[in-house]
């Protein structure tokens, strides 16, 4: 049997000998004395490529996300969000049970978005029956999905009208910029770029498709960032020589952005692989997550199928519907042994 073929998530990759060896080579300090000279470095790269004054290297997303929450809104105060974004679903409600503010979620539009008109009447009025609306935290990518700049401009816009401030949850946002740069024909970093600059706060991760081990960074103006780094220190996220971590992120950031691209051609290279399979309704991939729906006789079949596909050494998770990442660690040979494997299943 060959090697594994994990799409479970862009999470599972191994640093690559050159990160190893940077982080090795990693000059290190304690970054709770401020004088680790590797987290320093990536703080200054990641808040100049994005364009902020200031940044703070973070162990997780979900940490990075509750700093920015917690940064921007006090007890009391709310944060509107998507139904299903990561910073009010999957974090374990981490922005009111530590930090007494209440989300308010709205429904997502069929292609990520939140409905400008949902956004402005959940505002609500300064009165005492009401929390204060604070906040708009946007995805992007949400599930995969790029929202587009031009919605993501007017959506920041109406927000900074209302007052609000805006955070944007990029754990994938390089993936984002990948996509946002193939209808553009432009660059993947001017376009990431361009979609930071409509935020009063950016979170980033390295952990998932740059390919780093550990890590996040959230960015921001000075101000902000001094009052996230008191509550990274909360939340127990100060850590020592983590310049080693951080090493990992500035090689990513320098050698793994423009090869998103080859995620995405694969996810594309899956979905085209498993079309026209009876009960399998395949969504067309924008970034590197692909999304395949279990429908009719199928639906029950996950169980199956995931059982299956691991005894061929191929791993995705799901339940009625099946989700496959791509990443620096899956190559078109892979994909194709993952694609042959379900076709087999459903004898396709
Ligand atoms: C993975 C992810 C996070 C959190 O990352 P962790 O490092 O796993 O805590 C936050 N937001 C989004 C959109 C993510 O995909």
């Amino acid at each position: 049997m060959s090697t594994i073929v994990d799409l479970r998530s862009d999470t599972v990759t191994q640093p690559t000998p050159a990160m190893r060896a940077a982080m090795m080579a990693a000059p290190l300090g304690d970054d709770v004395f401020a004088d680790d000279p590797s987290v320093n470095a990536l703080q200054e790269r990641i808040a100049q490529m994005l364009g902020f004054e200031a940044a703070l290297f973070v162990p997780t997303g979900t940490q990075s996300n509750l700093c920015a929450i917690l940064a921007h809104c006090q007890r009391g105060d709310e944060y509107i969000v998507g139904q299903f974004a990561h910073c009010y679903r999957w974090e374990g409600g981490g922005a009111a049970v530590l930090g007494s503010v209440q989300p308010q979620p709205l429904a997502h539009q069929s292609d990520g978005t939140l409905a400008l008109a949902d956004i402005e009447s959940s505002i609500k009025p300064d009165d005492a029956h009401f929390a204060r609306t604070r906040l708009l935290a946007l995805e992007n990518t949400l599930g995969g999905k790029l929202l587009p700049l031009e919605y993501v401009q007017a959506a920041t816009d109406l927000a900074r009208r209302k007052g609000l401030a805006r955070h944007l949850d990029g754990a994938r946002l390089f993936n984002a910029a990948t996509a946002q740069a193939a209808h553009t024909g432009g660059d993947a970093r001017a376009e990431a770029r361009a979609i930071a600059q409509c935020f009063d706060s950016v979170s980033v991760c390295f952990s998932k498709g740059l390919g780093a081990p550990v890590g996040s960074a959230l960015c921001g103006s000075r101000d902000f960032i001094a009052r996230a780094h008191r509550i990274r220190k909360m939340a127990g996220g100060g850590m020592r020589q983590s310049g080693m971590l951080a090493a990992a992120a500035s090689h990513a950031l320098e050698h793994h952005v423009e090869r998103l691209a080859q995620d995405h051609a694969l996810a594309r290279r899956l979905a085209d692989g498993l079309a026209g399979i009876d009960g399998l309704q395949v969504e067309a991939p924008q970034t590197n997550i692909v999304f395949v729906d279990l429908t009719g006789a199928a639906r029950d079949q996950s169980a199956g199928l995931l059982a299956h596909l691991e005894g061929q050494g191929i791993r995705a998770t799901g339940l009625y519907r099946l989700r496959f990442v791509t990443h620096l660690d899956v190559d078109a040979a892979g994909v194709d042994r993952a694609v042959a494997a379900v076709r087999q299943y459903f004898k396709a």
